[in-house]
């Protein structure tokens, strides 16, 4: 009971799995959410262990506010508490607004956005108790700045700022932070269908002249966590190299 815990959704890869090994490093055991990728979550579960956490798989589809609930359930069983909460599962559907079908909104609206209220919301009921705790949501530049062909992306990111202020207004009260991180352009498996020509022309819009790696956001979330931000919070971190300011 006095190890930290904290639940990252999409852990398994990308930049959830940068940042479940950045806590994990910093000493919390960690709750690893996922969705298709077995395989990896278990990969991820044995290098925590290795660090000297302890590490629970839980498979969810974030989206589902029954699934959502049990597996807050085991957290409660299993950990008996929550320190933190990392809101990083996310999907995209690009598609140009005047083809975008119907579906292809509600999904990333569903995963990104309900997930993230989902979770939020169980988190809190096990955060407020405790008096403690610290949220953050994986936003992006793109509900910032929008982008072209990602008007659903851009409207569930944008959403999750929302979220973010909103909660954070609200759980104050019991102690608990809320923060949002957005990421630019990260090397992972989002980015990397995306065409030469069109990273390069990214790149010119970074000040740092780089695309970001999944650890520069595991930072940023390491010390949102912990006690060296406790005077923080309802606040949105850029961490792109420099393409937002
Ligand atoms: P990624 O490599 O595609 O990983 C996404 C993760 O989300 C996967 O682990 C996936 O789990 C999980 N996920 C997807 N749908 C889910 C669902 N319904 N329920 C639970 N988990 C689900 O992407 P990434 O680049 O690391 O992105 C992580 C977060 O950062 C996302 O929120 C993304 O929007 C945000 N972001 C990324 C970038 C970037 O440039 N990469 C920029 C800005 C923001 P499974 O594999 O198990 O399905």
């Amino acid at each position: 009971m006095n190890n930290k815990v904290a639940l990252v959704t999409g852990a398994p890869k990308g930049i959830g799995q940068a940042i479940a090994l950045k806590l994990a490093k910093d000493g919390y055991d960690i709750v690893i959410n996922f969705h298709s990728s077995q395989d990896k979550a278990i990969q991820l579960q044995s290098l925590i262990q290795d660090l000297g956490q302890k590490a629970w798989i839980y498979q969810a589809n974030v989206a589902d506010g029954k699934e959502v609930e049990n597996m807050f359930k085991m957290i409660k069983e299993e950990c008996g508490k929550l320190d933190v909460l990392v809101n990083n599962a996310g999907i995209t559907k690009d598609n140009l607004l005047l083809r975008l079908k119907d579906e292809e909104f509600d999904q990333v609206i569903a995963t990104n956005l309900k997930g993230c209220f989902n979770c939020t919301k169980h988190a809190a009921k096990l955060m407020f108790k405790q008096k403690k705790g610290s949220i953050i949501n994986i936003s992006s530049v793109i509900g910032l700045i929008g982008n072209i062909g990602q008007v659903n992306y851009a409207a569930s990111k944008a959403g999750i700022l929302g979220i973010t202020k909103s909660a954070a207004k609200e759980l104050a009260r019991y102690n608990v932070r809320v923060n949002a991180v957005c990421p630019g352009f990260i090397e992972t498996d989002m980015t990397k269908s995306l065409d030469t020509s069109y990273v390069d022309d990214i790149i010119k819009n970074i000040a740092l002249q780089r695309l970001g790696k999944p650890e520069d956001i595991a930072n940023t979330v390491s010390f949102l966590a912990g006690d060296m931000s406790g005077y923080i919070t309802g606040q949105t971190i850029c961490v792109d190299g420099g393409m937002v300011f």
